[in-house]
């Protein structure tokens, strides 16, 4: 018989979000029992790659003021000014926590927090351990976790379905990679902490574990998804691999140099005025995008690149600030940024668009909630400053923790037998899928053509033809997933079948992307349309929202929370 298990929270995802939520809610309640489900040992989830830094106010030239200004400047006015607020004032509380739990931030010589320089930020305030924060941070909560018991892990379980009754969700479905079996974990709230989908596009920084998953899950289940058409795109990625090179070397002084041997972001039309190279990175990808087309970028055997050059910085500034920078340029495309240039182009790299929810992460579903990237708080709108989606993890992980802990005590656990009986038809659609598909399709095939639908339709410039071909093609494609082979029978590590379930997911994402695009006939943030070249706040101040309604998506709208700051030009 299936297995039942029961807790009062689950939270699906190992990363910076979930582990963060895991804390605070047992931290809250000492009585509170947490399940903790991720597809990957929690160390493997993509926050561990994280380079550059997390952002919070810590010196005397800074204010909450300037950070909230900075924030909702970058996020082109589609940020919630009450959620922007909360997260300034917020953030140092958290990044100084996580220093009390063992996070080794970089000092200065006087011993004080040292913080660099990041695209969009009007000072310093980027707090950073060398370039391997996210490796730190996440050693830092993992670790914490494990001084509670009553956070009860459940690594390699992958998730495929929000068990719902009554309108209200009340744990989950997860299929055990290990062994191939499906269990309920029952819950009173639910938390999705799944991170981004950067692998609907070909070149993305993203590890190969960011399938939209938990934006699927909660879209399918009738939540609808806000702002999918705002992916950033991160000016400096390796040609080839997609390996970021983070803009902490920016931070640090890097410059950006077109073939001519121009430093091209001094041409006024870029419109990052004099910050140049800590432009945000909306505008510096375009920037990069414009001079490669232009025809002054470098030919490569991954097509054409620009340098971001660092010789000047000196071997020991690299060394301490940029180590991991040296170890990946050295390795991976054989440059040794000591002395030479990094070829860099742009990679997606971001999802700004998530699982629609207030400020304390609450669904419209009672009982769900989401977190860090998955979610959509409103903090980013149509572009993220780096730096600050770290700090968002924690900062939002802790509320959405704190909220679904008070909505689970008031609620009473959801039904075994409905729980066993939505799981038993999920294992029995996992095992139809399992080595049983005859199909004509192969999985790697179907999978690289959305990569490429993606990368034509949603660059870092589009256009309403471009967009309107992406969403048939999407269409085509969906329906041609249905006839994807299957062969391999295996119950243990069948990555067949999970690189299967992610593909499905991320169909669902890329389609409410593409949709999402299409609706909104204006350039805002990372949103670029060469036939729509102005920002329109007229028509288009407001957020997008795509429903999955009698079996269709539906696009809606809804509105921004201004206040404290009126939309104005975005000019740096
Ligand atoms: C290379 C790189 C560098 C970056 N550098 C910075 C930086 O310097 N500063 C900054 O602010 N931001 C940076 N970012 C962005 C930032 O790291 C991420 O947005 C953030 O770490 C996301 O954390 P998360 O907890 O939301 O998700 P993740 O860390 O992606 O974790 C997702 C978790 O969900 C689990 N999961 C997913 N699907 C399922 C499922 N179906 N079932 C069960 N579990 C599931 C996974 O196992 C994983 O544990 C960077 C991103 C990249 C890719």
């Amino acid at each position: 018989m299936t297995e039942v298990l029961r807790h009062d929270i689950v939270i699906v995802g190992g990363g910076a979000a979930g582990l963060r939520a895991a804390i605070a809610a047992v931290e809250a309640d000492p009585d509170v029992s947490v399940a903790l489900v991720s597809k990957v040992y929690p160390m493997r989830s993509h926050t561990v790659s994280a380079e550059g830094g997390a952002a919070a106010v810590d010196r005397d030239d800074d204010s909450f003021e300037l950070h909230g200004y900075d924030t909702v400047k970058g996020s082109d006015f589609l940020g919630d000014q009450d959620v922007i607020q909360y997260f300034v004032q917020e953030a140092p509380k958290e990044l100084t926590r996580l220093e009390h739990w063992g996070c080794p931030w970089s000092r200065n010589e006087d011993g004080s927090i040292a913080t660099r320089a990041f695209g969009g930020m009007t000072t310093k305030r980027t707090w950073f351990a060398a370039d391997k924060v996210g490796f730190h941070m996440l050693h830092t909560l993992f670790q914490h976790s494990m001084r509670f018991d009553r956070i009860v892990r459940y690594d390699e379980q992958f998730v495929t379905k929000l068990i719902v009754d009554g309108g209200a969700v009340r744990g989950v479905s997860a299929l055990d990679i290990r062994e191939g079996v499906s269990r309920a974990i029952l819950g009173r709230a639910v938390i999705l902490a799944t991170g981004g989908a950067g692998i609907c596009f070909p070149f993305t920084t993203n590890g190969n574990i960011k399938t939209g998953d938990g934006m699927a899950l909660a879209y399918r289940a009738g939540v609808p998804l806000k702002d999918m058409e705002f992916v950033q795109y991160h000016p400096t990625g390796l040609p080839g691999t997609g390996i970021l090179v983070t803009e902490a070397t920016r931070g640090e002084g890097g410059r950006l140099f077109n073939r001519k041997g121009e430093r091209f972001l001094e041409n006024a039309a870029y419109g990052v005025g004099s910050k140049l190279e800590l432009g945000p990175r909306d505008m510096i990808s375009r920037a990069v995008d414009q001079e490669i087309r232009a025809g002054n970028g470098f030919e490569g055997p991954h097509g054409q690149y620009l340098h971001l050059d660092l010789t000047h910085l000196g071997r020991k500034l690299l060394e301490t600030r940029l180590p991991f920078v040296l170890e990946l340029c050295r390795t991976y495309v054989g440059v040794d940024p000591v002395t030479q240039p990094i070829p860099i182009r742009p990679v997606v790299h971001y999802m700004m668009g998530g699982i629609d929810t207030d400020i304390d992460g609450a669904t419209e579903m009672p009982g769900l909630y989401a977190a860090g990237e998955c979610g959509n708080h409103s903090l980013n709108g149509a572009n993220r400053l780096g730096s600050n989606s770290l700090t968002e993890c924690l900062v939002f992980g802790a509320r959405a923790a704190i909220h679904a802990l008070c909505f689970a005590k008031g609620v009473e656990a959801g039904s075994e037998s409905v729980a066993r009986q939505q799981t038993e038809e999920e294992a029995a659609r996992i095992a139809s899928l399992r080595g049983q598909r005859k199909g004509g399709e192969s999985l790697a095939r179907t999978r690289s053509q959305m990569q490429e639908v993606m990368e034509e339709g949603l660059g870092v410039y589009r256009n309403q033809d471009g967009m309107r071909v992406a969403v048939e093609k999407l269409a085509q494609i969906k329906e041609r997933a249905a006839d994807i082979r299957l062969e391999d029978t295996s119950t243990v590590f069948n990555t067949e079948l999970t690189a299967y379930l992610e593909l499905v997911n991320m169909l669902d994402v890329a389609e409410v992307a593409a949709l999402s695009g299409l609706a909104r006939r204006e350039s805002r943030g990372a949103h670029a349309c060469s036939d729509f070249p102005e920002r329109n706040d007229r028509e288009y101040l407001h957020h997008s929202l795509v429903r999955f309604d009698d079996r269709r998506p539906r696009v809606e709208k809804k509105a921004v929370t201004l206040g404290r700051w009126e939309p104005e030009a975005r000019k740096y």
